[in-house]
């Protein structure tokens, strides 16, 4: 008899007959043996429309108030789905972060966990009780609440079968595994058998939603087995593991796009030493994390400075940076709310080149502009327009035939 930790995503619990459903579910597992621990999410769109009330009351929510409130949306579902283990025979219990002793750091909205006590989950299993405890939820130090960055319901489950030391953690969702890019933007998605951690790092970094990237670090760090899966049917889903001979070897083995990043341009900066340490320091003393970074050749001393930064963060990013324009006489700030990021992954790409030559040939021949570029080892990502998003997907997967068996890397 093994340790099992569940996660059941917010579409899967979106309405009552779900949450019904996923009681099954549970029961289904705990009728084979196993100790099973809960994580829940907040019931879909329950968390956007929390947030959409905090920027009605105020332009610029305080984080700590921001936290209180969207760690409600999780309280609803784990008492709900307690209730209805309950109701199927089964001895359940409801836990919030705070109670089941999830302590993070103090960085509002984007928390990173520190330590499981855990203390309660373990006396409840001694006496048969099953725990569903609120993903995307802690405390600081000072008992503080506060959430771990959207889609960190995965990080709690994760991290929680670490510290449990549970044989694997499965990730109910509504789609039935990893695929070669998001099966609802591209119907010719294939699913894949297995991914190794680093790349599902990098994917998980890149955008696809599917599993939080910090969820797919500690897996990583703590060897945590995932199963990513439906909780819609019995198909068998795609396991995240280390990585091991049999998996595949091709040079690209997917595609992933973010939608959540915004674009400023400072014009004018003056090209001298400290600038970049000024602009950047400032805008990561804030936990704002910049992505892509391109800066023009300098003409007359004066240079421009291009960066990306999760959407989110824009206005408080813009800010910080028209504050620093002023002060190191900068020209005019530009702002583009809607890009995207496209990028093409693949640990083949190490020993195969061509692969930027022919995404860049695949985009403009759709007639995508490229606004930025940025290549590592096993990606490259490209900035476009974020109307052509679907577009680009579509036609990279297309070009680069990912929907058929890959061919191996010789
Ligand atoms: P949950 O509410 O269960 O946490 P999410 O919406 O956070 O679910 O994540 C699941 C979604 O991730 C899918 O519906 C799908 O649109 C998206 N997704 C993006 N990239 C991929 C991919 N490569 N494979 C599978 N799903 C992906
Ligand atoms: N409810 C949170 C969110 O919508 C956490 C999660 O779903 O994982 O981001
Ligand atoms: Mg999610």
């Amino acid at each position: 008899m093994g340790l099992i930790v569940q996660k059941y995503g917010g579409t899967s619990l979106g309405t009552v007959d779900r949450i019904k459903n996923v009681a099954k579910k549970v029961a289904a597992a705990k009728a084979k043996g196993d100790d099973i621990v809960v994580v829940v999410s907040a019931m879909s769109g329950e968390t956007d429309r929390l947030l959409k009330l905090a920027r009605q009351v105020s332009d610029y929510p305080d984080d700590r108030e921001v936290d209180m409130l969207l760690s409600t949306g999780e309280r609803v579902t784990i008492a709900l789905l307690a209730m209805a283990l309950n109701d199927a025979g089964l001895k359940a219990k409801s836990f919030t972060g705070r109670q089941v002793g999830i302590i993070t750091d103090s960085a509002h909205t984007k928390a990173r966990i520190e330590k499981i006590t855990a203390e309660r989950i373990y006396e409840a299993l001694k006496d048969g009780i099953i725990p569903v405890v609120a993903g995307f939820q802690g405390i600081d130090d000072r008992s503080d609440v506060t959430t771990l960055g959207r889609g960190g319901s995965d990080t709690t489950a994760v991290a929680l079968a670490a510290a449990l030391k549970a044989e694997a953690c499965i990730i109910y969702t509504d789609v039935d595994g990893i695929y070669t890019t998001d099966p609802n933007v591209c119907s010719s998605a294939r699913k894949l058998e297995k991914v190794s951690y680093e790349e599902m790092l990098e994917f998980a970094s890149l955008g696809a939603k599917v599993l939080q990237t910090r969820s797919v670090e500690f897996a990583m760090k703590y060897n945590v087995p995932v199963l990513v899966c439906s909780s819609f049917n019995n198909k068998s889903g795609t396991w995240v593991t280390r990585e091991d001979p049999s998996m595949e070897q091709v040079v690209v083995s997917g595609i992933a796009y973010d939608k959540n990043q915004s674009k400023i341009t400072m014009t004018g900066v003056p090209d001298r030493p400290g600038i970049a340490s000024k602009i950047f320091g400032e805008i990561a003393a804030a936990n704002i994390v910049v992505d892509m970074i391109i800066q023009n050749v300098s003409q007359e001393g004066l240079t421009d400075i291009s960066f990306t930064v999760p959407r989110g963060d824009l206005k408080e990013a813009a800010l910080i940076v028209s504050k620093i324009s002023k002060e190191i006489g900068a020209g005019d700030l530009q702002i583009k709310e809607d890009i995207a990021k496209v990028s093409m992954v693949g640990v083949g790409m190490r020993s195969h080149s061509g692969v930027a030559a022919k995404m860049f040939q695949t985009l403009a021949s759709e007639g995508i502009n490229i606004m930025m570029i940025s290549t590592s080892e096993i990606k490259i990502s490209c900035v476009i327009d974020a109307k052509y998003t679907e577009l680009a997907v579509r036609s990279l997967h297309e070009a680069f035939q990912l929907g058929k068996d890959p061919v191996s890397k010789p």
